[in-house]
């Protein structure tokens, strides 16, 4: 078909309205994006470690904040899903581990080496508590061999050491990041146990909840954490309560079947581990309600392997009992955003 020019002008004016409402459309976003910078966070991998499940990835999160994204665990696999999300490494300079157990720090030596690998430049600096520095030593120092070998580039590596900076964080401290974000990190009950608190500031077993706030809004971390005063104080009136969550009947039922080799002694002492440094969803509403959250987010689901709607009723319920609000179960890659108040 020949198209007529009264045609070929009805098409002009066609592309000429399409992009002037293009260009609205970017310049009004650009405009939302001056006046309520992103406050973001996505579930990178939403297992509960240590046991590897073919359902979802190891624990990592990315926080956006502002232009900044910052990684808030790093598990196995956390590389993959960033690229999963087309982000590559050269856009991340900063990460908080919340504690070195290694279903949170397995892929921490993959940040730091293939982004000292792909040279991207500045300097990624790491947050955590006590003991991370000893961890990201132990990973430059793995880096030896292969900075040695050389990138095949002609020009020998840089340094690994000069990649990588760590700043370990105690219980009760915070940090301005700049252009109006701020984070505060408080010691959690991830490693007391028998009632006895082991989570001191100058020990490596501490395990550190993360509230951040850009401006007037907040979202609270927590990666393991068993029930907490100091959890529900940081998350007071935070807009999302990010948490870990334990189907602990489910799972030590499937223990009880695995391990049938286990005493009535392990399993007794598996069962107070479980519920004493892991929060159950009862403990979730609790906090969650006495904090006043806007939003619950839950992610390291630390139950049985397998699809999780099966265990969502009994979660959901178990939260509901005492906190009102709205619960959403993460899947991996999937995002929530704090919005600005109108
Ligand atoms: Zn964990
Ligand atoms: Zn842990």
């Amino acid at each position: 078909m020949r198209m007529t020019t009264n045609m070929q002008a009805q098409v002009k004016r066609a592309i000429a309205a399409l992009a002037l409402s293009a260009l609205a459309i970017s310049s009004g976003s650009a405009r939302a994006a001056a006046s309520c910078p992103a406050l973001r966070w996505t579930t990178l991998g939403t297992a509960g470690g240590p046991v590897p499940t073919a359902e979802r990835s190891e624990p990592a999160n990315l926080l956006t904040i502002g232009e900044r994204r910052i990684l808030v665990d790093t598990g196995d696999g956390t590389v993959d899903q960033l690229a999963r999300i087309g982000l590559d490494l050269g856009g991340v300079d900063t990460v908080f581990i919340s504690h070195n157990h290694l279903d949170h720090t397995g892929g921490l030596a993959a940040v730091i080496g293939l982004r000292w690998m792909n040279q991207f430049p500045g300097v990624l600096t790491v947050y955590g508590p006590v003991g991370t520095r000893a961890v990201v030593d132990g990973i430059v120092a793995s880096l030896a061999t292969p900075g040695s070998i050389g990138f095949g580039l002609g020009t020998p590596p840089p340094r690994p050491a000069g990649s990588v900076r760590v700043i370990e964080l105690a219980d009760g401290q915070s940090l301005d990041l700049g252009q109006g974000a701020s984070v505060k990190a408080v010691a959690n009950s991830h490693f007391d146990h028998d009632g006895q608190s082991h989570s001191r500031p100058d020990t490596s077993n501490v395990s550190l909840s993360y509230r951040f706030a850009l401006g007037s809004r907040s979202l609270t971390y927590t990666g393991d954490t068993g029930p907490s005063a100091a959890v529900t104080a940081l998350a007071r009136g935070s807009d999302m309560f990010v948490t870990e969550i334990i189907a602990l009947d489910a799972l030590l039922g499937e223990i009880r079947i695995r391990r049938k080799d286990a005493s009535p002694e392990m399993l007794s002492g598996m069962e107070r581990h479980l519920s004493t440094h892991h929060l159950r969803p009862e403990a979730i509403g609790e906090i969650a309600a006495q904090a006043g959250v806007g939003r619950v987010v839950l992610t390291h689901f630390a139950v049985p392997p397998g699809p999780l709607p099966q265990y969502e009723p009994a979660i959901r319920a178990g939260i509901a009992a005492r906190y009102a609000g709205p619960v959403d179960l993460a899947r991996d890659l999937q995002s929530f955003d704090v919005g600005c108040r109108p």
